[in-house]
């Protein structure tokens, strides 16, 4: 099919994108995007760009520090199935045992749809120290209201699968560089271009049939054999199609970017008790990540989140550098039971030629750019079976 792309804001990549900033001159992602080895709608993504080389690996294990008692230690689970790294002390949480994870994922499996993570799980020194940051970042949604199902879906695809699929992956320069600019040079080259500054204002429906888009610069007619995809966030979707249900809370996200001095290599680490949840270090910029959170009144968190980048990474100088705070305000739903409950199948706005898509949308998997794109990839399947129906 030929294919048409209108997208309302200056450039493509939505909520995943990047800027240079000139305040600490740095190019800069909106927000830090962890990305894990068993994300394969992405994989599958970037290997149709040849971009697999834009995403890297960082290793086998994930790190954290603990700001309450200052304990560093890490997790490793092992490359297979079979979790012998349960069993391994030096690849646990310090102070817990196997089986505790094995219980804690048997709850999650079986926890109703209206379970919280925080009904799910007992109060435990290994529910503070993995699960709920990882659930956290995963679900941008604090435990005590996130779905315990959603998380059990994310597991079940990564950890569950073994160390293989739980890889931590992050951009190797920039998002907008990994997971952008290789998919609109695919469509260009194919006569595709992405029309940016182009917001759809209003569709037109005739006989359960969009007929028409409307545009500032005009109107475009939806032929016989036209589909269309709308991949927008759930409140402008629910705008543009009245009566239609949508996931209506949204929860922030806090980053701040430190312009340090260019070091070799990318690394992260996870931070517990601390304002920010997690690090992440690439050459010229360490940046911080806060799930479900956004400055209080007044509030300036950067010398707070800088303390914490420097417990995780003690080389870095004590004097905070030059520093951009961004507040993602709706950075994705808010992955209650309740929201959950709400996302809509592709075909839910009930219009023969009109399909939903976007993180947000009923994917079986948390709002994420895996979700995002095994969304997108379903659309284009049922906008090709519409069309040709
Ligand atoms: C700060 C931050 C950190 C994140 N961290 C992670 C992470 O670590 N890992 C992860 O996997 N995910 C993360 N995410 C989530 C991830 O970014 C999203 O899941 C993903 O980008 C959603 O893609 P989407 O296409 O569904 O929606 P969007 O990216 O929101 O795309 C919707 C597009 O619709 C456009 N639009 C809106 N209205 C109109 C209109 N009327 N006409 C035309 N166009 C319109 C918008 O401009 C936008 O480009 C994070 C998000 C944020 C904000």
């Amino acid at each position: 099919m030929r294919v048409e792309i209108s997208e309302a804001a200056p450039q493509a990549g939505g909520r995943c994108r990047s800027f240079h900033d000139a305040s600490i001159d740095r190019t800069i992602d909106n927000g830090n995007h962890l990305i894990l080895s068993g994300n394969d709608g992405i994989r599958t993504y970037l290997d149709r760009f040849g971009a697999r080389d834009r995403v890297l690996d960082l290793g086998d294990e994930f790190r954290f520090v603990d700001r309450d008692d200052g304990a560093v230690f890490t997790v490793r689970p092992n490359m297979g199935r079979l979790p012998w790294w349960l069993f391994a002390p030096s690849r646990r949480v310090p102070g817990t045992k196997g089986f505790d994870y094995l219980a804690d994922m048997a709850r999650l499996l079986t926890a109703p749809s209206t379970a919280t993570i925080g009904e799910a799980l007992p109060a435990t020194r290994l529910r503070r120290a993995l699960w709920e940051p990882v659930a956290v970042s995963v679900l941008n949604t604090s435990i005590d209201r996130a779905s315990a199902r959603a998380f059990a879906s994310m597991l079940r695809l990564t950890l569950m699968k073994g160390g293989a699929y739980s890889r931590p992956m992050v951009a190797r320069d920039a998002l907008a560089d990994a997971l952008v600019e290789p998919a609109t040079t695919y469509l260009a080259a194919r006569g595709a271009a992405v029309a940016t500054g182009r917001r759809l204002r209003a569709l037109t429906v005739q006989q359960g049939r969009v007929t028409s888009l409307a545009f500032a610069d005009g109107d475009v007619a939806v032929g016989a054999g036209d589909a269309v995809v709308l991949a927008v966030p759930p409140a402008v979707a629910a705008s543009l199609l009245p009566g239609l249900d949508v996931p209506n809370e949204d929860e922030p996200i806090l980053n701040a970017h430190f312009a340090v001095a260019p070091a070799d290599g990318h690394a992260i680490a996870g931070v517990l008790g601390g304002r920010a949840h997690w690090v992440f270090r690439r050459p010229g910029l360490v940046s911080t990540t806060t799930s479900a959170d956004a400055p209080r009144d007044g509030e300036d968190p950067a010398q707070a989140l800088w303390n914490d980048a420097r417990a995780a990474f003690p080389d870095l100088p004590v004097e905070m550098p030059p520093v951009r705070v961004v507040t993602e305000k709706r950075a994705t739903i808010a992955q209650t039971p309740a929201m959950e409950a709400k996302r809509p199948a592709p075909r839910a706005a009930g219009l023969a030629n009109l399909v939903l898509a976007g993180d947000w949308t009923a994917t079986g998997l948390p709002a994420t750019i895996e979700g995002a794109i095994v969304s997108g990839s379903r659309a284009a399947q049922e906008a090709l079976y519409s069309a040709a129906t």
